[in-house]
């Protein structure tokens, strides 16, 4: 994805409420940070945020965190906090792989990878965020019966993503190359940022559900 760097962006994470600091002392203890029991959710690589101030508003009942690793990224989110607090949703800034250092074992209930950049070359294939390697750290992190919910319109991402689900018993609950078409799985959708600008260009969606 390109990226223009905002200045003072550093600055405005730094200071933000919404954006947790030192995040490896609530490793274990995200529930307390919300005050609350509820499930945590993720999403990684969040971009502005839209599907997560959606899914929030919609559920109260389950907590939010949102993780982009760029903090020019992630203003535009922490304004729309500003604007319309919300008690369920928090950001990081910070890096994917860092997750275990983040997340106790089994901490998180559902983990959302939307649109996540596809890293065309070959030698890049351990950055793309399903790949085998990070399904190995989300394996870690996520409870028993954890999902991972993952969309694109990338075609050959989507491909890529399925045949790694062989390293790690991942089992495939639902899966379509046209989300769109596909009522059931499309029942609920939120769309994020991406979605729907490739929407307007005409282009499929494809998403899978997937557990072990
Ligand atoms: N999920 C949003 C959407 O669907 O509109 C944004 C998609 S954008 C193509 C991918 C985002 O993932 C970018 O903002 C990028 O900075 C972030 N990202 C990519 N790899 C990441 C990583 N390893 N850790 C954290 N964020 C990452």
């Amino acid at each position: 994805m390109r990226l223009r760097k905002i200045p003072g962006a550093e600055d405005v994470i730094a200071s933000s409420d919404y954006v947790v600091k030192n995040e490896e002392n609530y490793k274990g203890k995200w529930r307390e940070k919300f005050q609350n029991g509820y499930p945590v959710y993720i999403e990684i690589g969040m971009g502005k945020g839209q599907f997560l101030f959606e899914m929030a508003k919609s559920n109260p009942n389950i907590n939010y965190i949102g993780i982009e690793r760029y903090a020019s990224v992630l203003l535009r989110a922490i304004q729309k906090m500003e604007e319309k607090p919300l008690k369920n949703l928090l950001f990081l800034c910070m890096d994917a792989r860092r997750l275990e250092d983040v997340f106790g074992e089994g901490e998180i209930e559902k983990i959302y990878l939307n649109f996540s950049d596809p890293w065309p070359k070959d030698r890049h294939a351990k950055r793309r965020l399903p790949s085998r390697e990070f399904l190995g750290l989300y394996s870690r992190i996520l409870t028993k019966n954890g999902r991972i919910e993952f969309k694109t319109d990338n075609k050959g991402l989507f491909d890529f993503a399925l045949e790694e689900l062989d390293y790690g018993g991942w089992k495939l609950e639902k899966s379509t190359y046209d989300l769109y078409k596909d009522k059931d799985m499309c029942k609920g959708n939120i769309m994020t940022e991406y979605e729907e600008k490739f929407l307007s260009q005409g282009s499929p969606i494809c998403k899978y559900i997937i557990y072990r």
